[in-house]
């Protein structure tokens, strides 16, 4: 095989939760599959991993919670919601896990290669190949040291997250776009024996305490932002940080105040929520590349394994209108999420109304739980 033209089944962009998670799936189906980033899952990226139901049933389905746990995540067994002073706390019949995304993209990528994908880092899309109908055929990358390689497949799938050059390439048009985004500041402080999520909201700020791996909690602020924009600047983040952790809650900033950070603040501006067209001749979009919401329903990874099941499937049927059916699952299961998002993160709402879009973002989460739950096993088990 020329090494600088391959060909396989399908090659997918983006090698984190939405990539490792469909090139494993495909890959315990029997697919060739070549997925690849232009860097490593090793590497820490931006966010707060808090998984919600559907995530940790996926990865109980598949065979990689076990890992997930072995790892030193703790179960997290409820979940308490902060209303000013007003508390409600949901005990959890079964434990949600939230992994560093280093612990949980890497156990989804190794998954992917003892089932027989294969995995290239270094490697950065540039171009998609196109036949003479204009139907999408492959990539084009350039790979470290600046060598150009062409990845040729049937399928190519772009898991390549908010800014998806897939996407962008593929002329995936934006079906629905929108207004509100929210800005979170977060960071990582030592708390062995946290065992819940807490979730603060106050008028114009919100907060959360996210129980994770190396006896660390992640405690995150978030605010409008346009007001991120505006004091950013001024008073930088960490600044920013106390005084939005103040403002939203004050037992997390009693945390903050008498503990030390490990490692460096992280800020997210926001983005506003997107949902793009999933299928195109030759190509499928998973994940953020394709659908996304603010983060303060913390359910992008959830969504992204989600999709990575329901695109595995219609690969796996065959046929163009199998694809078409993916992206009819994915538009019925996100659409609720995505306007009940854009309400959530427009921070225009009082404390009872914030508990009514939580109420509403639970409901909205379940006919995913239950289609996911209804689905029997789509590709051959992990080996014991
Ligand atoms: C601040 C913040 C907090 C969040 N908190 C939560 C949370 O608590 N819970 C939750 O479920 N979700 C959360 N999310 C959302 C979640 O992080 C995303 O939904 C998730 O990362 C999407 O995964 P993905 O695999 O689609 O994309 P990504 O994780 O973005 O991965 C895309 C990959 O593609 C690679 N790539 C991009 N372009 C190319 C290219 N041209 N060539 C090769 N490789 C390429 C990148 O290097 C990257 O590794 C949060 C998001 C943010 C920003």
């Amino acid at each position: 095989m020329n090494a600088r033209h391959e060909e396989f089944d399908a090659v997918i962009v983006g090698a984190r939760c939405a990539g490792a998670a469909t090139a494993m799936l495909m890959a315990r189906a029997g697919l060739r599959v070549l997925v690849v980033d232009r860097t490593h899952p090793r590497r820490d990226t931006l966010s707060t991993h808090a998984l919600m139901r559907a995530g940790v049933l996926q990865l109980s389905r598949w065979g990689l919670l076990q890992r997930v746990v072995a790892a030193g995540t703790p179960p997290v067994t409820a979940t308490t919601f902060h209303y000013g002073g007003h508390t409600e706390t949901l005990q959890l019949t079964e434990p949600l896990y939230a992994p560093r995304r280093t612990v949980l993209d890497t156990a989804l990528l190794s998954a992917a290669q003892e089932a027989g994908a294969q995995a290239r880092f270094g490697v950065d899309v540039t171009e998609l190949c196109r036949d003479r109908t204009g139907r999408v055929t492959g990539v084009v990358a350039r790979v470290r040291g600046g060598d150009r390689v062409t990845f040729r497949a049937p399928l190519t799938i772009g898991a390549d997250g908010l800014r998806s050059t897939v996407a962008r390439l593929a002329g995936a048009p934006t079906v629905r776009r929108g207004a509100a985004a929210s800005a979170l500041l977060y960071g990582y402080w030592p708390s062995p024996s946290a065992s819940q999520y807490d979730w603060f909201y106050r008028p114009g700020v919100s907060a959360g305490i996210i129980p994770t791996n190396d006896g660390q909690v992640c405690i995150w602020a978030g605010l409008p932002s346009d007001r991120f924009a505006d004091e950013r600047g001024r008073s930088g983040l960490a600044d920013l940080f106390t005084r939005v952790l103040a403002e939203a809650a004050p037992e997390a900033a009693a945390l903050v105040a008498r503990t030390e950070r490990t490692g460096a603040l992280r800020g997210f501006p926001g983005v506003p929520g997107y949902l793009r067209r999933a299928t195109g001749p030759g190509w499928a979009l998973v994940g953020d590349a394709g659908y996304f919401k603010d983060p303060l329903t913390a359910h992008g990874i959830s969504d992204a394994l989600r999709d990575a099941e329901f695109l595995t499937r219609a690969v796996v049927d065959g046929g163009q209108d199998a694809l078409a059916e993916y992206e009819r699952t994915r538009d019925r299961l996100s659409l609720p999420l995505l306007d009940v998002a854009e309400s959530i993160a427009a921070y225009r709402w009082n404390l009872g109304e914030i508990r009514e879009l939580l109420l509403a973002e639970s409901a909205a989460m379940k006919p995913e739980v239950a289609a996911l739950r209804a689905l029997d096993t789509p590709v051959p088990a992990e080996a014991a």
